[in-house]
């Protein structure tokens, strides 16, 4: 047992030792030894391993679905949503963005600036600021339905809702979900009753930052799947393990984020996910540039020793390496901070 804090016992921890979305056996060390900055009473350290075949980088040993809850504790979700509206920036930006969700997705938010397509889309990175604002859903069908997968605190369901989705969430820890249920939010908490949701109830299901949280990530996007309708589409987001702030922070990548986050993808090992849970055919989101924002500034928090969760500005070579990743990322994004692909069940299953 690596593991030698004495927050954790053996018994809350399982090995796992074969990669969750391809099974192999033969891996490499990705980090040893590294501590939760989020919970120091539980001192544990963690290691993780590369699968050497499909890339998946994952936690083992880890916490068990039971103990798990220990590190929700504190999260980020443990606060009230917005409200129902369609969550825009103030200002121009926000009119410039309604006219670019109007125009590229179909809906009919008020108050779009006339032409502000052209003030979106030209920033940097415009085009995936957009798209995951409404995660690349078009503006619905009467009566279609939404399920967000780790809804939190129902934020982006209320958003959705306003903008004529008809929504349900799932979210298992019981702060956020009483916060959801707080908003009138159909949520459900225990993964059974997902198990026990009919197939094909939804025509879009979201899973935003979720899936590298899943003990068992082919399992969940399987379940996915079967909630979809024939031709129903399943936007997924998630740390890029091949992201150049990967390589150039180490164990100090806040993505890495230990032990909360399971499982870690590239592009390509979460198209082989997708593909084994049984999705036909898996597009990419427009690439979002997030180097010089959150990530790299907390990374290097980390690395100085110092709060990633109030990081000071970047300065000096790493401003520079996160100026320089994001501009690389428009280029060639299997580089960048985030994957975001939206998944199809295609139209001809065999049910
Ligand atoms: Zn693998």
């Amino acid at each position: 047992m690596v593991v030698d804090g004495n927050g954790w016992t053996p018994a809350d921890l399982e090995s796992v030792g074969s990669c969750p979305v391809c099974a192999g056996t033969a891996r490499d060390r990705l980090y040893e030894g590294v501590a939760d900055r989020l919970h120091p009473e539980h001192p544990g350290s963690w290691s993780a391993w590369r699968c050497t075949a499909c890339a998946t980088g994952y936690v083992d040993p880890r916490p068990t679905v039971e103990t798990v809850g220990r590190l929700y504790k504190r999260y980020y979700t443990h606060e009230a949503g917005s409200g129902d509206d369609p969550g825009l920036p103030p200002g121009i930006r926000g009119r410039a963005l309604a006219a670019e969700l109007n125009g590229r997705f179909g809906y009919q938010i008020a108050g779009a600036l006339p032409l502000g397509r052209l003030l979106a889309s030209a920033r940097p990175g415009g085009r995936g600021m957009a798209s995951q604002h409404v995660r690349d859903l078009r503006a619905p069908a009467p009566g279609s339905r939404l399920l967000d997968v780790g809804c939190s605190n129902g934020w982006f369901l209320r958003r959705m809702r306003s903008l004529g989705w008809a929504v349900e969430g799932f979210e298992p820890d019981p702060v956020a979900a009483s916060l959801a249920a707080g908003a009138g939010l159909d949520v459900v908490t225990e993964a059974a009753d997902l198990d026990a949701m009919p197939d094909g109830r939804f025509d879009a299901i979201t899973m935003c930052h979720v899936i590298e949280h899943a003990h068992n990530p082919v399992a969940l996007l399987a379940t996915c799947w079967r909630l979809l309708r024939p031709g129903g589409s399943l936007w997924v987001s998630t740390p890029n393990l091949d992201a150049a702030g990967a390589r150039r922070y180490g164990n100090n990548w806040a993505p890495l984020d230990p032990p909360r986050h399971l499982v870690l993808f590239t592009p390509a090992s979460l198209r082989r996910a997708l593909s084994a849970a049984g999705f036909a055919s898996v597009q990419r989101s427009p690439v979002t540039l997030q180097a010089g924002g959150w990530i790299h500034a907390s990374s290097a928090a980390l690395r100085d020793g110092m709060d990633e969760h109030a990081p000071p500005p970047l300065s000096g070579p790493d401003r520079t390496a996160a100026r320089r990743a994001d501009l690389a990322a428009l280029f060639r994004a299997s580089g960048a901070e985030e994957i975001a692909l939206i998944a199809t069940t295609g139209t001809l299953q065999g049910r």
